[in-house]
């Protein structure tokens, strides 16, 4: 099948390419079309076969009945019986918009489109497009996400094309949603009426309209066997084909253990995917870190998730570490989403974090232009289990300036280089117990732990793996000086990998 795909402007309206799109759901055929939530594939909800083409179309398991979208309140008369009171005014607040209302079915909803309930699911949205096709097909457009089945909704034109080109009649593009996740779904068949999928209709928002208001205790977070009310909550969705785990913990902790696990993961030859948000992108350096919006407006994140697992996936990534986020509002459908395409693969932040003896490990020198750099950049360059932010810092330094020349010329000769560093001072407000210190010298050693006090992470280099020696300050010395100092440097260093990895694998071993 050749599948149209026609761009249409809410603000230009072509009514003939809306009337050609009614006109094939009315014939029984399959379009897909934006509304505010994500692109919903349409068939007209009344014909038992157009709702059979949508199951083969997605590959959607045929227990997972379809919502069903109308244009105007009262055509709620015609598919629905015994409707409660407060429907109406659910209505008046909420629609047209995202929330979907489970109701007793009538006889002319075929249950082909309610997967053989005898409930039917409602939904009146705000893309004016979906009006007014729903208007052009005649008033009842069953329409589920426009993807395959299990993979993550389609959010723009693009994604609906990737999943099912050739599949369908039509695709109506009017551009990127708005909300980017699915509706609000809400059973008002039952007393109190009962949330069944989280969506941009908040809890909050519902009881201020009904008072009581329960939830599916499926919905997030749940690893019983009890299966959720809302037929199609039970299947893995929203997929991305990445494995994709998501961290829980304070979001420092999350952070750090993020940046571990994908540290490791790259390690072992994975292509790493990482969920970031922009308050949090700055501190992840392994993996394909993507920002998918702002802690502090949670819809912008909303609308990107779907599209970020989407990228992933054309990205081949194998393996995708996500942060979580607050359980209120927006966060719930987020979560809920987020959960159900990680198949509830949730790891404890702090697990990880607790297996990490130092997460950061500062060389100390006078000037930060030769020894301590030097020692830096090649642990750096080591094989170590965990992953470290490895830093070094001066005891003086006046200003910022670049490593020293003969430094960076047998480094360069060693295949590493500093051409980036620029000497820092040591300036911590207080060293934690987290950072492992190490001096190239005694002096430095004794001058730290005056000042800080002596925590039992602050050592000489030689020292922490157990050796007596000393590393000369090269400067004023011959190119052949630093090439010596490198020397020793080097095999000091190759101990001190081998000893971090040691230490490593036994807070690990402790678990
Ligand atoms: P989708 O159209 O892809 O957003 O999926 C529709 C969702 O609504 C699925 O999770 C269905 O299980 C749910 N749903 C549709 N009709 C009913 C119903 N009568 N009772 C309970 N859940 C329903
Ligand atoms: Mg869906």
């Amino acid at each position: 099948m050749n599948t149209k795909i026609k761009k249409i402007d809410v603000n230009k309206m072509d009514m003939q390419i809306i009337e050609e799109a009614g006109e094939i759901l009315k014939r029984g055929g399959l379009v897909a079309f934006p509304t505010e939530t994500v692109y919903g594939l349409g068939a007209d909800a009344l014909d038992e076969k157009a709702a059979r083409k949508i199951y083969a179309a997605k590959g959607r398991p045929s227990d997972n009945p379809l919502i069903v979208h109308i244009a105007e309140v009262r055509a709620l008369d015609r598919i629905a019986t015994d409707i409660p009171i407060k429907v109406e005014e659910l209505a008046y607040y909420f629609w047209p918009g995202p929330l979907t209302m489970i109701l007793k079915k009538s006889e002319e909803v075929p249950y082909e489109t309610t997967g053989g309930l005898d409930t039917v699911a409602v939904r009146l949205p705000q893309n004016v497009i979906a009006r007014e096709l729903i208007r052009a097909a005649g008033g009842y457009v069953s329409a589920p996400s426009a993807n395959t089945s299990g993979r993550p909704s389609p959010t723009k034109a693009e994604h609906v094309k990737q999943d099912l080109d050739g599949k369908i009649d039509m695709i109506l593009d009017g551009g990127s949603v708005e909300i980017g996740l699915e509706s609000t779904i809400l059973d008002m068949t039952v007393k109190p009426p009962m949330i069944l999928r989280p969506g941009a209709v908040t809890l909050d928002m519902l009881e201020k309209v009904l008072g009581d208001v329960s939830v599916d205790q499926t919905m997030i977070g749940d690893e019983s066997e009890t299966p959720p009310k809302a037929p199609g909550m039970k299947y893995r969705h929203y997929a991305p084909k990445a494995k994709l785990m998501i961290l829980e913990g304070s979001l420092r902790e999350e952070i750090l253990a993020i940046r571990q696990m994908a540290y490791e993961a790259e390690r072992n030859g994975k292509k790493v995917g990482v969920i970031a948000t922009n308050e949090t992108i700055g501190f992840y350096t392994n993996g394909r870190v993507k920002n998918i919006g702002s802690r502090e407006n949670e819809k912008t994140i909303a609308r990107n998730l779907y599209a970020v697992l989407r990228e992933f996936d054309e990205e081949d990534v194998e393996e995708i570490y996500s942060e979580s986020f607050a359980l209120e509002g927006m966060g719930k459908a987020i979560m809920n989403r987020l959960e159900k395409a990680a198949g509830h693969l949730r790891i404890s932040a702090e697990a990880v974090v607790r297996q990490q003896k130092y997460r950061r490990i500062v060389f100390v020198s006078n000037s930060d232009t030769c020894r301590g750099p030097m020692a830096a950049e090649m642990l750096r360059q080591k094989e170590l289990v965990q992953e470290y932010v490895i830093d070094s810092g001066g005891m003086v330094v006046l200003f910022p300036e670049p490593v020293n020349p003969k430094a960076e010329a047998v480094m360069k000769s060693a295949k590493m280089t500093l051409g980036n560093h620029v000497a820092q001072s040591f300036s911590e407000t207080e060293i934690d117990r987290d950072i492992l210190v190490l001096a190239v010298e005694e002096e430095q050693k004794e001058k730290l732990i005056t000042q800080y006090g002596d925590n039992g992470n602050i050592y000489t280099l030689c020292e922490f793996i157990g050796e007596t020696c000393k590393v000369e300050d090269p400067y004023g010395g011959s190119l052949q000086t630093y090439g010596a100092c490198l020397e020793k440097l080097s095999g000091l260093i190759d101990k001190l990998a081998g000893k971090l990895n040691a230490l490593a694998a036994m807070t690990m071993d402790k678990e």
